[in-house]
């Protein structure tokens, strides 16, 4: 299938692939759109069943980047790139420098990052070769999970205020799926802030961590779905919103840092039916390229916080024109971004 009639081509401004017989590198780097700035986006390494399948992750996440951005503010557009293979299993230097040189050749429309299955080393890798490139401690910001966490929280906050009308999350329960880098810095603020936590992970040494330090609840990982929380806050899995998860769910409020958390999009339309305010992922989880853009030499860690904190004022005002227009909060989101990255209007689908 070629990339201009593949379902999820969405006007895409260049996609480009790379075949390196030296290094084994095939790679695919999608270019949604750069009306606001050259185009940011993580690499991910995956073991994809078919080439059709990197070439809908690389679509897919690329836009998805886009409309990030756009909504954080951003002076950068939308890109994403994919190496087909098993990162671990794969991974050479070779393999990295190939990578690097691939970006290089995009002129800097193009910056890489990590994503799933790329750590901070494979991009010091590919930097031998390139000069655009993100999220490493030479470039200042580093590690992005503490300001994806924080700006997490700072969105369960706007989220609570318009739900819930309350200022803080002091007293409510918050139910976190995943003890990760985002999920344990996530629990660090609520607990600082007085809130009770419900926690779930697959790594049990993680959970007994959580009840130690925070005082946490633990439940088993299916049943995170079904407590009696304030808020729910997926952070671990894509697609946990579906049909299954619906029966089940008894929060009013859904923000977490998880990527791609409704199955499909009438997922997003029954909570909004349901009262369920949902926090539309890409708005909420977006502290760590907000970080990472604040990256060069001033990096200053107060001035990127502060600027991932404005993801509170984004999200209220998603929630207010979800309430207003009637529609939900993942479209109201949709539409801003749209206004924010088109420079006419979109004929495409995503319009
Ligand atoms: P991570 O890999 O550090 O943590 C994920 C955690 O989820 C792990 O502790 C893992 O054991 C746990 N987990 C896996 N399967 C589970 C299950 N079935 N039930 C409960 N727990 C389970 O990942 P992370 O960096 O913390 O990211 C978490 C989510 O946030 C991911 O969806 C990621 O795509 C998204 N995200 C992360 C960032 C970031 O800056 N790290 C930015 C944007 C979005």
């Amino acid at each position: 299938m070629t990339p201009f009639s593949h379902p999820e081509f969405d006007g895409h401004e260049e996609v480009a692939f790379c075949n390196d017989a030296e290094s084994g590198l095939k790679a695919i780097i999608a270019i949604h759109n750069t009306n606001r700035g050259p185009a940011l986006g993580g690499c991910r390494m995956w073991p994809y069943d078919s080439d059709d399948d990197a070439l809908t992750d690389a679509l897919r996440l690329s836009r998805g980047m886009t409309y990030k951005s756009a909504l954080a503010g951003l002076d950068l557009g939308g890109g994403k790139s994919v190496i087909i293979g098993n990162p671990k299993t794969m991974k050479s230097d070779a393999l990295f420098r190939a990578m690097g040189r691939f970006v290089d050749s995009l002129g800097g429309r193009y910056c890489v990052a990590e994503d799933v299955g790329i750590s901070v080393a494979d991009v010091q890798m590919m930097a031998k070769e390139t000069e655009f490139f993100a999220g490493t401690p030479e470039r200042g910001a580093g590690d992005p999970s503490p300001s994806t966490a924080y700006g997490v929280y700072m969105g369960i906050r706007a989220a609570v205020a318009h739900r819930l009308n309350r200022a803080s999350v002091s007293g409510l329960t918050v139910a976190v799926q995943g003890l990760g880098s985002v999920g344990w810095n996530l629990c660090r603020y609520l607990a600082d802030d007085g809130a009770k936590l419900i926690v779930t992970d697959i790594d049990q040494a993680a959970i007994t961590r959580a009840v130690e330090t925070f005082g946490a609840t633990a439940v088993a990982t299916d049943a995170i779905y079904a407590v009696e929380a304030d808020v729910f806050a997926p952070c671990a899995l894509g697609a946990i919103i579906n049909d299954a998860t619906l029966k089940v769910l008894r929060v009013p409020v859904i923000a977490g840092s998880s990527n791609n958390q409704l199955a499909e999009p009438r997922h997003g339309v029954e909570l909004h039916k349901r009262g369920v305010l949902y926090a539309p992922d890409y708005v909420i989880n977006a502290g760590g390229v907000i970080n990472i853009s604040h990256e060069g030499p001033d990096y200053n860690q107060e001035k990127a916080f502060a600027h991932v904190a404005k993801i509170h004022d984004t999200l209220r005002e998603i929630f207010k024109r979800s309430q207003v227009s009637g529609v939900p909060t993942f479209e109201a989101a949709d539409r801003i971004a749209e206004e924010r990255f088109q420079k006419q209007p979109l004929t495409s689908s995503a319009a």
